[in-house]
């Protein structure tokens, strides 16, 4: 590589303070319950549409001690549409080592933080940063895009990124630091068209200086399908639904029993992170056995940790 200024995180720390979306609902109070729990959101999803569920999560758990004798299936259900729910696994088994190991108190040291169910280094580093205002690096994709337009190098191995992230730290202030970086690699720093006329970075970043930056379109993947033909069994004001992690998705999720088939029949399509579900329901008289299944009543489903598509059929039964 050839030789390039450093990227200084101080300017980012100032445009923060001016610029900074403050008004994002995990930082108009921060404490670190409230900052993890945003991460963990914003791990797969996009701001916009984490916002809604950090206040329906917050509202109902505002803090560590709420959520102390929440079940796994509460959390999950706080999660349902969300996608990804493994993250709602993760907070459960997290808060219940929280409650039971750490005396109920979220820890501060990066071992400790980074050792919790679904937090890697990224994470620590942000609730380290901004909850505790200890300066730590991360490394999401927006930094990692931030980093190769500045210093105009399409790819970095991941040691590399890691080393300019903790270089470009702001240490005295990482608070301001990490939220500016999300924010400009969020907002100016787009994966097309990066709004370099506005961007703190602009003087010393190569991209800039040599109007030449990588425009770096989503991956998109073509998506593989899945047909799912759902059963139901509904008797007597009851529906009979089994939890099993077969499908890979939808985690300890409850859910009429199902056969994957071939057909091209579908009552709805269904999109997660990378499938299509083509998704049929039939209603059936006879149960089969299954160990992992029971029955429910139908005015309690809405209480019951199920994947969206199928709460919003059986709630209509
Ligand atoms: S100046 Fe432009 S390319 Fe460089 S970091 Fe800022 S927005 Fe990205």
């Amino acid at each position: 590589m050839e030789r390039y200024r450093r990227l200084s995180g101080k300017n980012i720390s100032k445009w923060y303070k001016t610029f900074g979306r403050k008004n994002l609902p995990w930082r108009k109070k921060v404490t670190p319950y409230r900052v993890w729990i945003s991460e963990m959101i914003l791990q797969q999803t996009q701001v916009a549409t984490g916002i809604d569920y950090f206040l329906k999560f917050t509202e109902k758990y505002p803090d560590l001690e709420s959520i102390k004798f929440a079940s796994e299936d509460d959390v999950l259900r706080l999660w349902k549409g969300l996608g990804y729910y493994r993250r709602a696994t993760y907070i459960y088994q997290a808060k219940e080592i929280i409650h039971n190991k750490l005396s109920g108190k979220f820890p501060e040291e990066f071992d400790s933080i980074v050792s919790l169910p679904g937090v890697g280094r990224s994470t620590a580093g942000a609730i380290l940063s901004i909850a505790f205002k200890k300066p730590y690096p991360i490394l999401d994709g927006n930094v990692k895009r931030v980093l190769s337009r500045f210093y105009f190098q399409k790819i970095f191995n991941e040691k590399k990124f890691w080393i300019l992230s903790e270089q470009m730290l702001d240490k005295i202030d990482p608070f301001s630091f990490q939220q500016g970086i999300m924010d400009i690699g969020a907002t100016i720093c787009k994966k097309q068209n990066p709004d370099c006329r506005v961007c703190p970075l602009k003087k010393s970043c190569k991209s800039n200086i040599r109007s030449d930056y990588f425009n770096l379109p989503a991956k998109r993947a073509k998506k593989k399908s899945l047909h799912l033909n759902f059963k139901i069994h509904y008797k007597e004001n009851k529906i009979f639904l089994i939890r099993d992690n077969a499908l890979g998705f939808w985690k300890n999720l409850w859910m009429p029993p199902y056969e994957i088939c071939k057909n091209n029949n579908y009552d709805i399509k269904h999109t997660i992170s990378h499938r299509d579900l083509f998704i049929e329901f039939k209603s059936e008289e006879k149960v089969d056995q299954f160990e992992n299944g029971q029955w429910f009543e139908k005015e309690k489903l809405q209480f019951i940790a199920t994947p969206k598509p199928i709460s919003d059929k059986l709630l209509k039964l």
